[in-house]
C-alpha cells in the first residue's frame, strides 16, 4: 500500500496523509507531490527511455524523464533521486528544481528536476515492463523532438523555459565568439574568435592572431588555451565549455584536450567551413578518436552557422561579400580537377 503526504496550495505539508488507491478522492485544495526528473549529462546531451509496447498509456513512446509519486516522509528532492536511481539505475550529482506546476483535476503538484550526471553513458539500466530502450540526445536535436512526441510534448512546458534557455545561452556565448573573430579580422588577423564559460560566466576570451609570414601559429582556440593554462583548477575547466567560433582545427582540438576542457561548442561547422577552403571537409569521427587515447571531449554545433559564415566577410581586415569569397574559392576548386 503506497501512502502519500497531502499538501496545501502554498505547498505546507497538512499533516494528512492519502492512500494510492483512493487518488480520485483526494478533497480539493489538496495535493499529493510528484516528481519530473529531466536527466541531463555532463556533456549537455539529455536522456530519452522508450516505454514498454506492452504498456496501456502511450506504449512504445519516447520519454525524457524519470518519475513518480513521493511517498509519505519523503521530500521532493529525496523522491527525485529514489526515482531516477529505481527506473535508470543512474544517481545524480546535482539536482536542481527548475518548476513547479499543480495540477487540481488530478490533484497533483509536479515538481520538475533537471538531474546532472556524470556516468558512463552505456551504464543506464532500463527497468523491467517500464522501458526497453534509450539513447542520449543533443540538446538542438532534442528540442525538436520534444514538440513532437506526445509524451515528451505533455512534458515540454515544464522543461521549455529551461531549454529555451540553455539554447539561448549558447547563442548569445556564440554570438560574442563572432564579435571576437571580426574584431581579430578588422585588425588583419584571420577571423576566429573563442571563449571560456563556466557556470554562466566568461573566465577568458581570445581572438585569432596568426601571422602567415612570421610562421606564428596563433589560433584563437590555441590562444584561449595558453591564457587559461595554469590559472583556474582541472575541476573548473572540466565543468567548462569552450566555445568557438569555428569547428577546432587537429592542432587546436589537442591543445583544448591538454588544458582538460571536455565540452566544446563550435559556431560553423568543418562542411561549412570548407567553402571557404580549397578542399571538401573529410568525415572525422574526432570525439571517437580522442575517446581512444582516453581524451573525453564533446563537440557540440552548428550554432548560428549562417551568421558565423558572414563573420568571414572580414577575413584580413578587408570587408569582401561571403558569396564572393565562396565563388573564388569554387574557382579555385574547379581549377585543382
Ligand atoms: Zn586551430
Amino acid at each position: 500500500m503506497e501512502i502519500w503526504d497531502l499538501y496545501d496550495e502554498q505547498g505546507n505539508k497538512t499533516g494528512e496523509t492519502w492512500e494510492r488507491s483512493r487518488a480520485y478522492e483526494i478533497p480539493e485544495g489538496r495535493y499529493h507531490i510528484v516528481c519530473d526528473v529531466l536527466v541531463r549529462h555532463q556533456d549537455g546531451s539529455f536522456l530519452l527511455t522508450l516505454r514498454d509496447s506492452q504498456k496501456e498509456m502511450y506504449p512504445g513512446c519516447w520519454e525524457a524523464s524519470a518519475g513518480g509519486s513521493a511517498l509519505a516522509g519523503e521530500a521532493p528532492e529525496e523522491c527525485a533521486r529514489r526515482e531516477l536511481l529505481e527506473e535508470t539505475g543512474l544517481k545524480a550529482e546535482k539536482l536542481e528544481l527548475i518548476g513547479i506546476t499543480r495540477k487540481p483535476a488530478t490533484r497533483s503538484a509536479v515538481y520538475a528536476f533537471i538531474a546532472s550526471v556524470d556516468c558512463a553513458k552505456d551504464s543506464v539500466r532500463l527497468q523491467e515492463g517500464e522501458t526497453v530502450d534509450y539513447r542520449w540526445m543533443e540538446p538542438s536535436a532534442f528540442l525538436r523532438l520534444i514538440r513532437e512526441e506526445p509524451v515528451l510534448a505533455i512534458q515540454y512546458p515544464r522543461y521549455k523555459p529551461y531549454l529555451v534557455k540553455l539554447n539561448m545561452d549558447h547563442e548569445k556565448y556564440m554570438k560574442r565568439c563572432y564579435e571576437l573573430a571580426v574584431q581579430a579580422g578588422k585588425k588583419g588577423f584571420d577571423t576566429f574568435g573563442a571563449l571560456l564559460v563556466h557556470n554562466g560566466e566568461i573566465l577568458e576570451e581570445a581572438e585569432n592572431t596568426a601571422d602567415w609570414n612570421k610562421g606564428l601559429f596563433g589560433h584563437a582556440e590555441f590562444n584561449l588555451v595558453h591564457k587559461c593554462a595554469n590559472r583556474f583548477s582541472d575541476t573548473i575547466l572540466k565543468e567548462s565549455t569552450l566555445y568557438t567560433s569555428c569547428a577546432p582545427c587537429e592542432r587546436c582540438l589537442c591543445a583544448i584536450a591538454s588544458l582538460g576542457v571536455e565540452n566544446v561548442v563550435f559556431g560553423v561547422s568543418y562542411e561549412a567551413f570548407s567553402k571557404l577552403t580549397p578542399n571538401d571537409a573529410v568525415p572525422v569521427d574526432r570525439e571517437g578518436l580522442l575517446g581512444k587515447l582516453g581524451v573525453r571531449m564533446k563537440l557540440a554545433g552548428p550554432v548560428l552557422e549562417d551568421e558565423g559564415m558572414h563573420v568571414f566577410e572580414w577575413w584580413g581586415g578587408e570587408y569582401r561579400p561571403l558569396k564572393e569569397l565562396i565563388a573564388e574559392m569554387a574557382e579555385v576548386r574547379a581549377k585543382k580537377e
